[in-house]
């Protein structure tokens, strides 16, 4: 009861904040999506503003990755393996739902181990896996490679496009700014540990509350960053999940998979130290990762700008006009968890 009525009083004085505006970002693509089901933004005063940050991965993968896995796709006894909303995103000419309709090997995944099945049933196809995401998904990916090892398995490779968010969040506050306090992705923390984003709030002095995605957990973790404006600092809302450690078998595994490197965003362009490639002696899994820098945006497409909070998606000429899910120009109204995508279904403004 008492719990109750702590969360009353946090929803009505977020409805009736009054003070100075606060612009909170969240990085995570999971917590923008959480964010629209949970009708947030309408439980907020409009002198709390949240803002999407670059922590969706399909959005902020840059066209040269798109462009060698529709080359993949098309070449010779050669399936390209994926997740998701990434078939659906447009590299320089195609996307791979496209190469897919002219006839390349094109194959959705359910599960990440599905891919070792596909390989030792079809030893005469070589699969390549599109292993993109952030902390949370590279060790999933490193599970996969210790498997394909185990099970002497040569027809499956990856073609990486991992990030981390240390640096991109750097990165956001050095080149966009304007943000009072960061609503830390807590499927990140988990793997990563608290640490991280403690030490990320000090460096910075801006605050950093780590959440879950539950409706009451966002709404609590946004009122303590409104009373933490202008004094930085460091709060784990979500301990039942995130540690101060993390997940250390998680973290091992990668380490001895994947080695830190720079990384090409979308919009954002090279930044130094913020991805994963595979280590120098595993790169025999490599289907051409290295190298893959170069973006174009579709014409007229903003998402360079909406990544980084520069502007609201509505902001965007395109948005809601020529741009829809069902007609999508840019990778942010493409993915579930892309800021476009979450503001044009929830008719955020
Ligand atoms: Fe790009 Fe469409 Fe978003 Fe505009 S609304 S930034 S065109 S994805």
């Amino acid at each position: 009861m008492a719990a109750d009525n702590f969360l009353q009083t946090v929803i009505k004085e977020l409805e009736n904040y009054d003070g100075d505006e606060v612009r909170i970002m969240e990085v995570c693509g999971t917590h923008t999506a959480a964010i629209s089901e949970n009708g947030i933004p309408s439980m907020l005063s409009p002198k709390i503003k949240l803002i999407s940050g670059p922590g969706c991965p399909v959005c902020v993968t840059v066209t040269a990755v798109i462009d060698r896995l529709v080359e993949l796709s098309l070449t010779e006894n050669t399936c390209v393996l994926t997740f998701g909303d990434l078939i659906r995103v447009k590299g320089s000419k195609m996307s791979l739902a496209d190469a897919k309709a002219e006839g390349a090997k094109v194959r959705m995944l359910y599960s990440p181990m599905e891919s070792i099945a596909l390989a030792k049933e079809n030893p005469g196809t070589n699969y390549v896996f599109a292993a993109i995401g952030f902390e949370t998904t590279t060790p999933v990916y490193a599970m996969v490679l210790e498997k394909a090892m185990a099970e002497n398995i040569t027809n499956l490779k990856l073609l990486t496009s991992l990030k981390t968010m240390p640096e991109v969040i750097r990165w956001v506050v050095n080149n966009a700014g304007g943000i009072d306090g960061f609503i830390a992705p807590g499927h990140v923390a988990a793997v990563t540990g608290e640490g991280v984003f403690r030490d990320l709030a000090k460096e910075l002095g801006i605050p950093f509350v780590v959440s879950g995605f539950e409706g009451e957990q966002l709404l609590l973790t946004i009122y303590a960053l409104v009373k933490m404006k202008g004094k930085g600092g460091f709060k784990n809302l979500y301990k039942q999940v995130v540690t101060p450690n993390g997940n250390e078998k998680a973290k091992e595994c990668v380490e001895k998979y994947f080695e830190c490197a720079d990384s090409s965003w979308r919009g954002m362009g090279k930044i130094k130290g913020s991805g994963m490639v595979l280590r120098e002696e595993f790169r025999t899994y490599d289907a051409g990762s290295i190298g893959l820098d170069e973006d174009h945006m579709p014409p007229g497409c903003s998402c360079e700008k909406v990544l980084v909070g520069k502007i609201s998606p509505s902001q965007c000429p395109l948005f809601g006009k020529s741009c829809t899910p069902d007609n999508a120009h840019g990778a942010c109204m493409v993915s579930t968890e892309g800021s476009c995508y979450n503001y044009y279904i929830s008719g955020r403004k």
